[in-house]
């Protein structure tokens, strides 16, 4: 006898699991979501949330979109990222970050309808979980996921009710572990998982003072203290991170972790503050302190079966980037629109096989990317003489001497300037955001080569309609000249076909099909006196194809097979792309 049955179950409200069941009940589908506390964050984790994921947010919905940038502080107040030997004292150096500066702020304009914004995951949290209550989930607090068997039809899992100290049973057809970097269900699942966990051990101190007169002149989410005895451990070296402009403050703070880890309390918290800000007598308000340690760890593979693992469960790595909650609320975006698909019995459970397939590879790149970047402030101790240990008083001696009038104090500024300017790999990494690429069975790329990247890829977004890749972002007009972004015309739990004048052979073939496949494939033409009209000639230069060619986009808005002109045949050629992707 089981208590509950669900169609997905969704183990952690964290962005992952929040994001999935605002998904799927958006998509209607029956979803019941756990979270083994009683509230949802109560620390501002996460905080940089890029343009992808907030693609993701205005597919749910403009309200779900609007709602976030007025929570978030806002691109221009993140992005002077500072490095200096303390709030008050000296900056040694600095760099526009996230979209600041002006190149790379055209780019992201260019790239997406969406604006980078710092939303902390306390705020995140409850706009996805209300996003997915109201919207039909079902959810059960204080209630903790124990464990699950699986069979042919379905998945029968375990749960303990905290509050009561009682087990109950659901009965799911799929699980979702998003419970985290300790998860269970990945464990109990046994996908495997490659790297090492606690690499390096920090500590958050959370505190409430107002520092203004350091920053408000320099606004930026992260400053940078390179210190004689600001220990190297954990993240590198003390953290000063905005959480709200500019009187609450996250501090990041390594711990050695071949130690036992500290206990932070009020005194340790309140000289770590003094110390990084350079304010001897700086009162904090102490909101909460905590240790984590840095984890470099992903799973080779995010599925078994019925049961699935996305988030921190299945890439686990330091905050560097900021890719954590954004790459967790992404794959949300991959697998939903699939699971949503198969249990409406429009596509075949081989469907959900690309999941792990897209994913895996996007959890093994950030968790790689995150780490290498903590390795890559290692040319900055150089530059200032703090890599030989931690005699203070030569690395003061190291960081006096750049000031002097001297060959080597100019070839020290030289270093100094190059070591900051190469970490926008970490601070203005628009390609990771941006560029990713699936290769899977539902994608059908029709044997075209995937376009080379003309730039870094790491660096610079390459918009493309190479099967595989995100639809680019281009605005187009309606009938009053309102732009709409590619985008918002495609998504929202559909597949579309973007065509234009001479592709009405590729329209007919998507109703014709929508009807035999009970799929819905909406239709889209762009040209002269069509739906939407390409005044600025952006859609043209950008799509890849002639105008009587089309694109078939997935629900995540991943373009699945294109065709560079009209066809006689196009019927069965859409039809063919179609069966394949759905796992047919
Ligand atoms: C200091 C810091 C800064 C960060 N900055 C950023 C950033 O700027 N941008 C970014 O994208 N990421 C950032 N991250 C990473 C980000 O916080 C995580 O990647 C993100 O929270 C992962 O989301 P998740 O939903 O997978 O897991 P989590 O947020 O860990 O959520 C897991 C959920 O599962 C629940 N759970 C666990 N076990 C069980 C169980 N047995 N039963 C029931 N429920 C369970 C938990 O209660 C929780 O609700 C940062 C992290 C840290 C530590």
């Amino acid at each position: 006898m089981v208590d509950i049955t669900t169609d997905v179950m969704v183990i952690g409200t964290g962005p992952a699991g929040s994001a999935t069941a605002a998904l799927l009940a958006s998509y209607g589908v029956d979803t019941f979501i756990i979270n083994r506390y009683r509230w949802l964050a109560t620390t501002p984790r996460a905080h940089i949330t890029n343009q992808r994921t907030m693609e993701v947010l205005r597919d749910l919905g403009e309200t779900v979109e609007e709602e976030a940038y007025q929570q978030a502080t806002e691109q221009d107040l993140m992005g002077e990222n500072v490095f200096c030997e303390s709030l008050a004292g000296e900056e040694l150096g600095r760099m526009k970050s996230w979209g600041k500066h002006p190149l790379s702020r055209a780019e992201h304009q260019m790239s997406s309808p969406c604006r980078m914004n710092d939303l902390p995951q306390t705020f995140m949290e409850p706009l996805l979980f209300k996003t997915a209550c109201s919207r039909g989930a079902q959810s059960r607090m204080s209630c903790e996921y124990v464990s699950h068997i699986q069979d042919a039809d379905g998945v029968t899992v375990t749960v303990k009710d905290r509050l009561m100290d009682k087990s109950f049973t659901v009965r799911t057809k799929y699980l979702v572990g998003a419970d985290g970097g300790n998860s269970l269900v990945a464990e109990h699942a046994g996908l495997p998982l490659e790297g090492k966990m606690g690499v390096g051990g920090s500590m958050n101190i959370l505190f409430r003072a107002d520092l203004s007169k350091y920053v408000a002149h320099r606004p930026s989410v992260l400053y940078w203290v390179m210190q004689p005895g600001a220990d190297v451990g954990g993240i590198g070296m003390g953290l000063v991170r905005m959480v709200r402009p500019w009187n609450e403050w996250l501090i990041v703070w390594g711990y050695d972790i071949n130690q036992p880890a500290p206990v932070v309390d009020k005194e340790l918290a309140t000289t770590v503050a003094r110390q990084l800000v350079g304010d001897p007598t700086l009162e904090i308000d102490l909101i909460s302190a905590s240790v984590w340690t840095v984890n470099n760890m992903y799973a080779t593979h995010m599925q078994k079966d019925r049961v699935f693992i996305m988030g921190d469960a299945a890439h686990r790595h330091p905050p560097s980037n900021g890719l954590g909650s954004n790459t967790s609320i992404q794959d949300a975006f991959n697998l939903a629109w699939k699971l949503a698909a198969v249990l409406k019995g429009q596509a075949k459970p081989k469907l959900l096989e690309s999941y792990s397939q897209e994913r895996a590879p996007i959890a093994k790149q950030i968790v790689t990317r995150a780490n290498q970047s903590i390795g890559e402030f290692g040319p900055i101790f150089e530059a200032l003489g703090m890599d030989g240990g931690v005699d203070h008083d030569k690395i003061k001696r190291n960081m006096d001497g750049r000031a002097d009038a001297t060959p080597a104090a100019e070839r020290q500024r030289e270093a100094l300037r190059k070591a900051i300017a190469f970490k926008k790999y970490e601070f203005d990494c628009h390609g990771v955001e941006m560029n990713q690429r699936y290769v899977s069975g539902a994608i059908d790329a029709d044997g075209q080569k995937e376009p080379a990247f003309e730039k870094d890829k790491e660096l610079h977004y390459a918009p493309t309609t190479w099967p595989g890749a995100r639809l680019p972002h281009v605005w187009v007009f309606d009938k009053l000249g309102k732009q709409h972004s590619t985008l918002d015309i495609t998504g929202k739990g559909h597949f579309t076909i973007l065509t234009g004048i001479g592709g009405e052979a590729w329209v007919e073939a998507a109703q014709t099909l929508s009807k035999s496949l009970g799929i819905e494939v909406k239709t889209r033409v762009i040209g002269p006196r069509r739906e939407f009209e390409d005044h600025t000639g952006d859609w043209a230069r950008t799509s890849e194809i002639s105008d009587g060619g089309c694109l078939l986009v997935r629900p995540d808005q991943h373009v699945a097979w294109r065709s560079f002109k009209t066809s006689p045949d196009a019927e069965k050629l859409l039809s063919a792309a179609l069966k394949k992707i759905l796992g047919y």
